[in-house]
């Protein structure tokens, strides 16, 4: 069966109630007829006012990081539990802000994951190189270490949703080609086939991230394993339409 395309924006620490509430009633017609999987991650604070305001509509609302406890003394974290009580179906886990800028680390990446699954909430788990790494040649090396450290003892891998993104395309505008991205994404699906098994691999959905927009979608999206985006900047405007809706218009 093909893989189903899915389109997840990150807010980041951007937005008010107010403002995401406003872009929301702006995307819901503008998605309406999209046969693909289109969420929004917010920031936590907004999460209930977002559930409500997407309620209805093709947009799933996703959080941008969940811990793995249950409960307890981890001041500033969220739990699954929290999120399920508002109905989030997605969590954004290893962001690469995340684990550059808060010493997040492959094993937490991995605690995160194993309970957001247990918990029924889809896991988008982020991997990528640096711009030092790549240059070194280290890619394959940094994604074996992210993916074998990060998704260790998972049983269904199609429960995860994989982002590749290279750090040196996060917010800086520089895209990687359509071609990078589909290399680098094909060496991570034969590496989840080795860790795991490969029909399970053809199965996960492999988003790419790093300054995705309306213009390099296209391209992007069209190449065989690119299972659709991770998309920052460009998820703050009624832009994100554009993009979910790339094979439609
Ligand atoms: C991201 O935050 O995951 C991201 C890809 O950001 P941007 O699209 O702004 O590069």
């Amino acid at each position: 069966m093909a893989r189903k395309p899915f389109i997840a924006g990150n807010w980041k620490m951007n937005m008010t109630a107010e403002s995401g509430k406003e872009l929301i009633a702006q995307l819901k017609p503008l998605v309406k007829d999209t046969r693909y999987n289109v969420a929004l991650c917010v920031p936590a604070i907004l999460i209930p006012a977002m559930v409500k305001a997407a309620k209805g509509s093709k947009i799933k609302i996703g959080a941008q990081n969940v811990h793995w406890a249950e409960k307890g003394a981890y001041t500033g974290e969220i739990s699954c539990e929290q999120l399920k009580e508002y109905g989030v179906k997605y969590a954004i886990i290893g962001h690469s802000e995340r684990r550059q800028y808060f010493g997040e680390t492959d094993e937490g990446v991995n605690k995160r994951t194993l309970a957001a699954i247990a918990n029924g909430i889809t896991p988008i788990v982020c991997v990528g190189e640096t711009l030092e790494e790549r240059e070194n040649g280290q890619t394959e090396k940094v994604l074996d270490k992210q993916l074998k450290d990060g998704l260790n003892g998972i049983e269904d891998i199609t429960k995860v949703v994989i982002a590749y993104e290279p750090v040196w395309a996060i917010g800086t505008g520089k895209t990687a080609t359509p071609e990078q991205a589909q290399e680098t994404i094909a060496y991570i699906r034969k590496k989840i086939g080795k860790l795991f098994d490969k029909r399970s691999a053809n199965k996960v959905i492999i988003q790419y991230g790093g300054s995705m927009n309306a213009k390099n979608c296209f391209d992007l999206m069209e190449q065989p394993d690119i299972d659709g985006g991770l998309i920052g900047g460009a998820s703050l405007t009624t832009e994100f339409a554009k993009v979910v809706n790339y094979l439609q218009d």
